[in-house]
């Protein structure tokens, strides 16, 4: 059984305050369970926001790491340091580093052993521009992200890392992947896995879904075979929204008012 995990990616949003209080809002709220949450502020704000949501269930990460321990790179953030402010996660291939900063998975690949190495938990992310998919070119696109980030990572460790299917024209437009667009490619990856691995590993390793998903269509995704869960940007910058989210991502949830400690 693969326990669902809902994901927010704060992106460059957000001041302290509202970080802190969008912490404290989701640390109080009433969510199920048997669902995992995890927030992902910007760097500057991840003390403030571990204090916020400490004794909570929500986990903290950070939206992309250096692959070097320590040393002369200006602007970069090791995993040490990660750990150090309370992450466990760590989103890597955000298509905005992939397309924006120009990552190649060559690049996500070191970042990724790092973030493993350190016994924090990979989100790697891949998806298809929208003329990769109208060229029916999406398996390819995400099948050579899958092997280029990858490579080299051992069976156990894949079992760690989480994936996230994010179809780029789908990210903050509005647009989402039909629930069987979404299955579709997530039931591939999952062929991947187990062709690259074994099928234990396709069986355990969690594919979460990403791309404009709203309280109002999470259901509906999340009741996809192989959707794992959600990673959410815009509607992850409001209490309300994601926790919308949250409790649609299990079916009939009874909200309870116990959250439960990080571990
Ligand atoms: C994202 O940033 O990963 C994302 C899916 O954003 P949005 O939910 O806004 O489309």
């Amino acid at each position: 059984m693969r326990r669902p995990l809902i994901a927010g990616n704060w992106k460059m949003n957000l001041n302290r305050s509202d970080a802190v209080a969008l912490a404290k809002g989701l640390a109080d709220a009433s969510t199920p369970d048997e669902v995992d949450v995890l927030v992902c502020p910007s760097n500057v704000y991840l003390d403030a926001v571990s204090a916020a949501a400490s004794g909570s269930k929500v986990a903290l990460g950070a939206q992309d790491v250096y692959f070097e321990s320590n040393g002369a790179f200006t602007g970069e953030t090791s995993t040490d340091m990660l750990s150090d402010v309370g992450c466990s996660h760590v989103i890597l291939g955000h298509s905005e580093r992939r397309n924006v900063i120009g990552e190649p998975d060559e690049l996500i690949n070191k970042k990724l052993k790092a973030t493993l190495a350190a016994g924090l938990t990979p989100v790697l992310c891949v998806g298809e521009l929208l003329e990769e998919r109208e060229a029916g070119k999406t398996m390819d696109v995400v099948t050579a992200q899958f092997d280029g980030s990858l490579a080299g990572v051992s069976e156990a460790d894949v079992q760690k890392t989480v994936i996230a299917y994010e179809p780029v024209w789908a990210i903050g437009t509005g647009k989402t992947a039909t629930p069987e667009q979404a299955q579709e490619v997530h039931a591939d990856l999952r062929k991947l896995l187990a062709e690259r691995y074994n099928q234990q590993t396709a069986d355990t390793v969690r594919i979460l879904y990403g791309g404009s998903v709203k309280p109002d269509n999470a259901a509906m995704l999340m009741s996809q075979p192989d959707i794992d869960g959600a990673l959410v940007g815009g509607a992850s910058l409001k209490v309300d929204s994601f926790t919308g989210i949250i409790n649609a991502s299990v079916p009939q949830a009874a909200p309870c008012s116990i959250n439960k400690p990080r571990s």
